[in-house]
């Protein structure tokens, strides 16, 4: 099989038999005629339940992560939302105490009476994880870089304490990507991807993905759960994801090293207390991200002064970071954490969360540069 820079530079360029056109059209049709048999002889029979553009989509991500099958959805949280639904209650999710804050919130809005409970657990302490893992364990949750805290988690070692207690392991890859990590080949069973974020990569696209390793047992359900509820990627962001991915093996390399930069620049700071960044030695998961990741990805996060007002005023300053939510883009976002994320969150009230694009570095520590003048150095 090719490389996966390959897949990505190729992906949505099947040949169009009509036309020889290169690039995939855009299929809109919600319908698709019947043989004269009454068969549909493409397999494409209405847009809910399967469209081509989707199709290729699903295709390209099963073939990038090394699974089975692909499931692509209307956004990340509503691939979530679908894989929560299709467990068989009483059902208990381990999911880890920083994953993001979305994830927590559909938990309480969605779940609280659902026979189904989240159990908070701190993915890098294996004796924690087993303390935690009950007879009702149906899934453990992680999420590595996590957000916005970037803890890492070992996916082989928790992945195999979880097969021992019988239970299905996901893992949410949207900040590494499968260029810089592949979790099924570590023994996961699922990944989940906001493709709103690297995949389509220019913050245009909302869209979510589930990935499985095993296209039978719970993928089933899943697919069946999606077919019926309706919460399908369209045609249109289909093709703009695909039309994204094509170009996002060079643009993780730039963003990355952009990251690094901008972390080691962060890091010797004054006004800056502390980076958490798994390329810097001193990160705890540094070990584990070197070994399990091939690169350590373009989001970088900083705590800053000694209160959020600090911390905001440092975010205000920036001229080439934008300051908005989300990641993944283009262009550098700053964003103050804790005051999206409701209470009661992990995220210090001083830090500051950065995607890194795809400017010049130089720009990028420049504009940082300015913003933390004045900061009291703690
Ligand atoms: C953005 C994000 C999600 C949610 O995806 P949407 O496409 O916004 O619904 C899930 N997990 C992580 C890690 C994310 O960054």
């Amino acid at each position: 099989m090719n490389k996966i820079e390959t897949i990505l530079a190729h992906a949505g360029c099947k040949i169009d038999p009509e036309t020889r056109a290169v690039v995939s059209p855009i299929h809109l049709s919600t319908t698709f005629e019947r043989s004269i048999d009454g068969s549909y002889p493409k397999g494409f029979s209405y847009s809910r339940d399967a469209s081509p553009n989707r199709s290729m989509l699903e295709e390209t991500l099963a073939t990038l992560e090394g699974g089975a099958a692909c499931a692509a959805f209307s956004s990340g949280m509503a691939a979530a939302m679908t894989l929560i639904q299709a467990l068989e209650p009483p059902a208990e999710i381990l999911l880890a105490d920083d994953a993001y804050h979305g994830v927590r919130h559909l938990a309480e809005v969605a779940f609280a009476h659902s026979g189904i409970r989240f159990k908070a657990v701190d993915m890098t302490d294996e004796a924690a994880f087993k303390r935690a893992l009950s007879p009702q364990t149906q899934l453990v949750w992680l999420e590595t870089p996590s957000n916005p805290l970037l803890k890492i988690t070992d996916i082989r070692a928790i992945a195999n304490l979880a097969k021992k207690a019988g239970c299905l392991v996901l893992v949410d890859n949207t900040w590494a990507t499968p260029l810089l990590l592949q979790p099924l080949a570590l023994g996961a069973d699922f990944v989940l991807h906001s493709l709103t974020k690297y995949l389509a990569g220019h913050s245009d696209v909302l869209g979510g993905a589930l990935v499985a390793a095993d296209s039978d047992g719970l993928f089933q359900r899943i697919r069946t759960l999606q077919k019926a509820g309706g919460a399908v990627l369209d045609p249109f962001s289909a093709w703009l994801t695909l039309r994204g991915m094509r170009s996002m093996a060079a643009r993780m390399r730039m963003q990355c090293a952009n990251a690094k930069a901008v972390a080691v620049f962060l890091d010797d700071h004054p006004a800056v207390t502390r980076v958490h960044y798994p390329a810097l030695p001193a990160h705890k998961g540094h070990a584990t991200a070197s070994e399990q990741m091939k690169d350590f990805g373009a989001m970088v996060s900083f705590e800053v002064g000694s209160s959020a007002e600090e911390a905001l005023r440092v975010a205000s300053r920036t001229r080439v970071f934008r300051r908005a939510t989300s990641l993944g883009g283009t262009e550098s976002l700053i964003e103050h954490r804790a005051s999206i994320e409701a209470p009661p969150t992990l995220t210090p009230d001083t830090l500051l969360r950065i995607s890194c694009g795809l400017e010049h570095r130089e720009d990028l520590i420049s504009d940082l540069q300015f913003a933390l003048q004045d900061i009291d150095s703690c």
